[in-house]
């Protein structure tokens, strides 16, 4: 009786010892086939760490990894020569309340970050040969009221007068999640047709540097869709060509994070400057008096304006050709549009003042595009109208 339930035990034994085989190649085979798909998995991410140029298809290419940070002048950059660009670097000289005003998630005070950008920009420009002024050189309140020293500072580049006014600033949003670039002209795109230029070629250069993830459907936005009728006050005081860029958004953690970073600035310097070279490759137009000189002029009489293709001066082949688009040719006296002969193989426009123009000083709006689709960067002419 006894070894016949010892019989039974052993059978029962032996019946889970013959099942153990079969366990121990489940486990095995998933082991392996976890280990195949580890390696597999390795062997990817080895091939991303460095993509094949040749072989490995484009969309494998992540556009937000950043490549090493290098930051070479390129050669077209000559052309920024002499171009005199004043950059305002936003915020501080306002009063600064303190507590989350302009700042970060963590406390990043977007002021800062403006400045670092600035300095950066300016050292590239400057090896460039470009001419720069800054509205602000350190970290430190002027202690004006907002107006007055958002005036000044427009002031600046009223006075010299500047090629472009640049405010350098970063956008924020109560919402985390947005991070974009966008590039600000003031009011309608036909008052601002020269800013408009220098517009697209920052935000190129800006997207190429940041390699941010979204982008707007339209990057370059007129200031009335922020501030209905009057836009920003840096903006609209400005006599010449001017842009306002929000590079990307402090409110955004993750942005936050890298815009601490002193290389990131520099990138986006460095983006703003290709832009800026971009930009003065293709010409900066310019208009002059060149009889009378001085401007005064009677009713009926004729005045003469020579004209700059901002290319053709620079000599080389193909000089001597005509790089003005003929009907983009616009003259207003005053804001009312008047009659003029242009010969734009001699460069020069003959404009007859109407003889009921009013007696005393005039503005003399002269504009044309070149081929490279630039508009005049100091479109005003003063005249001084006598009997
Ligand atoms: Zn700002």
């Amino acid at each position: 009786m006894a070894t016949k339930r010892r019989k039974r035990r052993k059978a029962r034994r032996r019946g889970w010892y013959a099942v153990l085989p079969y366990l121990l190649g489940a486990v095995i085979g998933a082991a392996a086939t976890g280990g195949l798909a580890w390696v597999a998995w390795t062997w990817e991410r080895a091939l991303d760490a460095r993509l094949d140029p040749i072989r490995t298809p484009p969309q494998r290419y992540a556009w937000t990894i950043q490549p090493e940070p290098a930051f070479p002048v390129p050669p077209y950059a000559r052309f920024l020569k002499g171009v005199r660009i004043v950059l305002d670097p936003g915020h501080v000289g306002q009063r600064d309340p303190g507590g989350t005003w302009k700042r970060g998630p963590t406390g990043l005070r977007e002021a800062e970050v403006n400045l670092r950008v600035a300095h950066f920009l300016r050292e590239f420009l400057e090896a460039a040969g470009a001419h720069v002024t800054l509205t602000r050189e350190r970290d430190e309140s002027l202690n004006l009221p907002d107006k007055e020293d958002l005036r000044q500072r427009v002031e600046l580049a009223n006075r010299l007068p500047a090629d472009l006014f640049l405010s350098i600033h970063h956008n924020a949003n109560s919402n985390p999640q947005p991070n974009y670039t966008s590039v600000f002209y003031h009011g309608t795109a036909s008052d601002n047709p020269a800013s408009l230029s220098a517009g697209r070629y920052l935000i190129t250069g800006l997207n190429d540097a940041l390699r941010l993830e979204s982008h707007l459907e339209c990057a370059l936005l007129s200031d009335y869709l922020v501030n209905d009728r009057n836009g920003f006050a840096v903006l609209r005081q400005a006599e010449v060509p001017a842009l306002l860029s929000e590079a990307s958004f402090h409110s955004n953690p993750a942005e936050e994070a890298r815009l601490r970073d002193p290389v990131y600035n520099r990138r986006e310097a460095y983006g703003l400057f290709l832009g800026l070279a971009r930009w003065a490759q293709g010409g900066l137009p310019r208009v002059a008096l060149a009889a009378p000189k001085n401007g005064a002029v009677r009713r009926g009489g004729e005045v003469v304006v020579s004209l700059d293709d901002g290319l053709s001066a620079r000599g080389g082949w193909g000089a001597e050709q005509v790089r003005i688009l003929p009907d983009s040719v616009v003259v207003k006296l005053d804001g009312q549009p008047v009659r003029f002969t242009a010969n734009l193989s001699k460069r020069e426009l003959r404009i007859t003042v109407p003889s009921g123009t009013f007696v005393g000083r005039a503005a003399l709006f002269v504009d044309f595009v070149n081929i490279f689709g630039q508009h005049v960067v100091h479109p005003r002419l003063d005249l001084e109208v006598g009997r």
